[in-house]
This record gives structure tokens, C-alpha cells and sequence, in this order.
């Protein structure tokens, strides 16, 4: 990464090296600036009707619609993401702003008896909400955390990662094309070190909504916690694979569960845990999907895995896996562009690094498990509970592993993660607090509670 004293940002493709563009870095100065101006925005935002804010957002995911693909290609040139994955993202963006709209009139309070009087509770917005967005979903995680904070009435300001800015600064752009009022939905692009802490820091931010490494979002929770300032944590992962032997192999093992977007994924099914009855037929399986996937250029529709994100993610990913390691290997391109191939290793220990820390690469470990116990011992080995799946057509089995397995997200014979309109969080060191589904809104709220006396004047 680029040194956080510079005042711009050089945006580079990971497939290519070129300079694709350059941004100026926010300093500590535009960051309050823009805390500011938003916390002045936020309160004409918040006295708006719930179905004009409603109608608002609609019209901003019709914009989203009417830039998908300016939005996808931004996405496949910053970050190196195939072109069908860009577009889904773009679509991801949309469809959460059209069902975050329709929470803008559902944010409901109670009414809860109380003698004498009558006791309700409100949901009012926090204010203005900080969001630290990282580079390997740009565009769909800064909208996780900022299109519900906007229905429930807050502001936002939001700060890419430094490799990626430049989906958020069109976000917001399109924002205001749609008629949202200004400084309600802010970018600043800028370095972790600077605006990141100036965003943690300051104390008009009301929450921060951060995603990224455990290393940083400690540091994120422990500054929050100076001032005493809420904050929802997406950080890694090192989601289990387990597949027994009634399993569909194929399907299973599918090398996309851990090489989507280039295995820079929070959810990716990075540790396979295979039976032993059918360990080697998983090997010989795996052999062939991975000389199998098409890795190269981005840009080109026939690609299914592009570049990792920079040459510091490509060191990285290289230091967990030496020359001689025994392996199962795809292939990648040479020179320029940040390249790995497909990898499953095959001599590692269950408690080695590659096996329990976030490698976040296209770099899986495979593991041999006797029963069912030993298969959830080997799931929850690690420090992180993001995501996981569990393969198998017994479905006794299926509910008691899901049960025991600990991690905020977990499929049964499907690979699936994020889904816009259901919950999405870690477990242990993988995070804290929710996004998405249908409670989203709420925690960009606070409760307020307010007792009415019905006592008369005494008679
Ligand atoms: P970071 O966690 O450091 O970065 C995530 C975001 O936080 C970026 O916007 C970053 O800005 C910002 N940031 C960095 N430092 C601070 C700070 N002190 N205060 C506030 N904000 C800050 O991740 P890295 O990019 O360094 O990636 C390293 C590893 O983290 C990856 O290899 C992967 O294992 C993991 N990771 C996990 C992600 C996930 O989805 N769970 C996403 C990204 C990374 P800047 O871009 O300037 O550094």
C-alpha cells in the first residue's frame, strides 16, 4: 500500500499495474469537514416523512440500475473483479436500496402496559454514521453499511479502502443525481491511518461500522470504546467445508467456494474437511477442478477468477505457501498484474497457519476428519466463527453439526453466504453485531422510551 502521508491515492489494475486513476486522500481536516456538513444534513433528513425518505432511495437504486454497468467496470478496473461478479454487485447495491426503503416506514416501537399511563418506544436515528469500508467488496459492503443507516434517518459518511475508492465516490455521486439532499451520503477517500482514525475519532460520528482484519477492527473497538461509541464489526474468516461421505462430491467441492473474487472473501470455504472414506476421491476431484478454472483477464466474460488486489495481498498469500509445499495447483498468468493460482494444500497440520489464519487468496488447506465429532472439533479450531457449510443428505446430522458448528452463517449442501434480506455476522473473533436482513435498520437506531401519565387532576 501506498505511504498514508501522501495526499492522493493511485488507484491501480490489479490485472494490469496501470495507473487507472488518482484521488485525493482526505486528511484528518476534510474528514471533520465533512462530519460536519453531514451532522447539518442528517437533521433535515431525519424530519423528513419515512415515504418521502422512502421514495428517495427508490429513485437512488433506479439510478444504481441506470449505471450498472459504468459501476461493474469501475469495479473489474479498481479491483480486478470478473465482469459477472462487478455486475451482480452493482445489482446488490440496488436491491439492498429498494429493501432498506421499505424499512424506512417499518421502523417500529412498542407499546408496553404500564399503570397509570401509557408506555411506548421509539426508534430515533443515532445521527451520523461513520462507515470503513475494505477494498475486496467495495461496492456491496459500503452499501451494507450505509443504505439502512440512511433509511433509518442517519447520514453517512463513508471511507473506502485506499485501493478502491472509486464505486463509493460514484455512489455518492449518483446519490445526489437522485435527488438525495446534499452531505446526507458522503465519500472521502483516504488512508486508514488518517481519515479512517479521524472517522473513529471524531466525536459526532455516532457509530462506526467498520469491515475488515481482526488486527484493525481491535483497534477500531478499542479507540469506539474512549468515547463510548457503538460499533458493528465484519472481520475475518476461516469458514469450514465439511463434507461427509453421503455427500454430492461435485457439488460439495465445488473450487468456487473458496476462488470466488480471487478467494479475497470473508466467507470463503477455506478449510475443506473431508471424510476419510472419501478423502481421496475428494483429492482426485479437486486435481481436476482446479486445472480446470480460467484464470486471466478480468475483463474478458469467458474469465472465472482474475488478480488478487495488489502486490502487498500477492506477498501475503505467497508467504503461506512455499515453492515445495505439497499442493494441488491451477494455473495463472505471468507477468504484469497481481497473479496466484489456484491452490489446495495438502500437507498441512490442522492447527499450522495456513490452516487457522485468514490467508485471503485463492489458497485452500485440505483435511482428513474420522466422524462427526472430530469433523465440528476441526471447525471451530480457529479463532474466527464467520461462515461455513455442511455437506451431507443425513438431516439429523445436518441440524446437529449446524448446531454445533460456531459461526454466524452457515449453509447446508450449498455454499451460500450474503443474502441481502436475512442477517449476516461473525461469531468469536470474525465480529460483532449484524447487518442486512430484516433488523438491519434498527441498528442504526437508538430506543427511547416514554411513559404518559393518564392520571387525571386529583378528584
Ligand atoms: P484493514 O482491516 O487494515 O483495512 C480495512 C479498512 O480499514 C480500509 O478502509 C483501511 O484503510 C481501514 N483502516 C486501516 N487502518 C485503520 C485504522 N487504524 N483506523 C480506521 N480505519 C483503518 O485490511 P487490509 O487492507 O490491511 O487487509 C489485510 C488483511 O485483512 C487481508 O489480507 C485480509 O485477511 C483481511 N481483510 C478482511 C476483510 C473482510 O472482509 N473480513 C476485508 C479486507 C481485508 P486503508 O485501505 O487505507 O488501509
Amino acid at each position: 500500500m501506498t505511504d498514508p502521508h501522501e495526499h492522493e491515492l493511485r488507484v491501480l489494475n490489479p490485472a494490469t499495474e496501470e495507473v487507472v486513476a488518482t484521488v485525493p486522500a482526505a486528511s484528518e481536516e476534510d474528514v471533520a469537514a465533512a462530519v460536519a456538513r453531514a451532522a447539518r444534513a442528517q437533521r433535515a433528513w431525519a424530519a423528513l416523512a419515512p415515504a418521502d425518505r422512502a421514495r428517495l432511495l427508490r429513485r437512488f437504486a433506479d439510478v444504481v440500475e441506470a449505471h450498472t454497468e459504468e459501476l461493474a467496470w469501475l469495479e473489474v478496473r479498481e479491483a480486478g473483479h470478473t465482469l459477472g461478479n462487478a455486475r451482480w454487485e452493482a445489482g446488490n447495491a440496488r436491491d439492498l436500496l429498494l429493501y432498506a426503503a421499505g424499512g424506512a416506514e417499518r421502523l417500529l416501537g412498542s407499546q408496553i402496559p404500564a399503570p397509570g399511563g401509557w408506555n411506548v418506544t421509539f426508534q430515533e436515528p443515532l445521527g451520523v454514521i461513520g462507515v470503513i469500508a475494505p477494498w475486496n467488496f467495495p461496492m456491496p459492503i459500503a452499501a451494507w453499511g450505509s443504505f439502512p443507516a440512511l433509511a433509518a434517518g442517519n447520514a453517512v459518511v463513508l471511507k473506502p479502502a485506499e485501493t478502491t475508492p472509486l464505486t463509493a465516490l460514484r455512489l455518492a455521486e449518483l446519490a445526489l443525481e437522485a435527488g438525495l439532499p446534499e452531505h446526507v451520503f458522503q465519500a472521502v477517500p483516504g488512508y486508514g491511518a488518517t481519515a479512517g482514525r479521524a472517522l473513529v475519532d471524531h466525536p459526532d460520528i455516532a457509530k462506526i461500522v467498520f469491515t475488515g482484519s481482526t488486527r484493525t477492527g481491535r483497534e477500531v473497538m478499542e479507540r469506539c470504546a474512549r468515547l463510548v461509541k457503538p460499533v458493528t464489526l465484519e472481520l475475518g474468516g476461516k469458514s469450514p467445508n465439511i463434507v461427509f461421505a453421503d455427500a454430492d462430491l461435485e457439488a460439495a467441492l465445488d473450487p468456487f467456494s473458496f476462488l470466488d473474487n480471487s478467494g479475497q472473501d470473508c466467507c470463503a470455504r477455506t478449510r475443506i474437511l473431508v471424510h476419510e472414506p472419501v478423502f481421496e476421491a475428494a483429492r482426485e476431484f479437486l486435481a481436476g477442478a482446479l486445472a480446470d478454472v480460467v484464470v486471466g483477464d478480468p475483463a474478458d466474460e469467458k474469465t472465472r477468477m482474475g488478480p488478487l488486489i495488489s502486490r502487498q495481498q500477492l506477498d501475503r498469500v505467497r508467504s503461506y505457501v512455499p515453492d515445495d509445499a505439497p499442493a494441488l495447483r491451477g494455473t495463472a498468468p505471468d507477468g504484469p498484474g497481481f497473479w496466484f493460482p489456484p491452490t489446495v494444500l495438502t500437507g498441512e497440520r490442522p492447527d499450522g497457519p495456513a490452516a487457522t489464519e485468514e490467508i485471503f487468496g485463492p489458497v485452500a488447506v485440505l483435511l482428513p476428519f474420522t466422524d462427526e465429532q472430530d469433523a465440528v472439533r476441526l471447525a471451530n479450531g480457529t479463532p474466527y466463527g464467520l461462515s461455513g457449510s455442511i455437506w451431507t443428505r443425513d438431516v439429523g446430522r445436518a441440524l446437529r453439526v449446524s448446531q454445533a458448528v460456531q459461526a454466524g452463517n452457515l449453509s447446508v449442501n450449498s455454499h451460500s453466504s450474503v443474502r441481502y434480506w436475512t442477517p449476516f455476522g461473525g461469531f468469536k473473533q470474525s465480529g460483532l453485531g449484524r447487518e442486512l436482513g430484516p433488523h438491519a435498520l434498527t441498528a442504526f437506531t437508538r430506543t427511547k422510551n416514554v411513559f404518559i401519565s393518564t392520571e387525571g387532576p386529583a378528584q
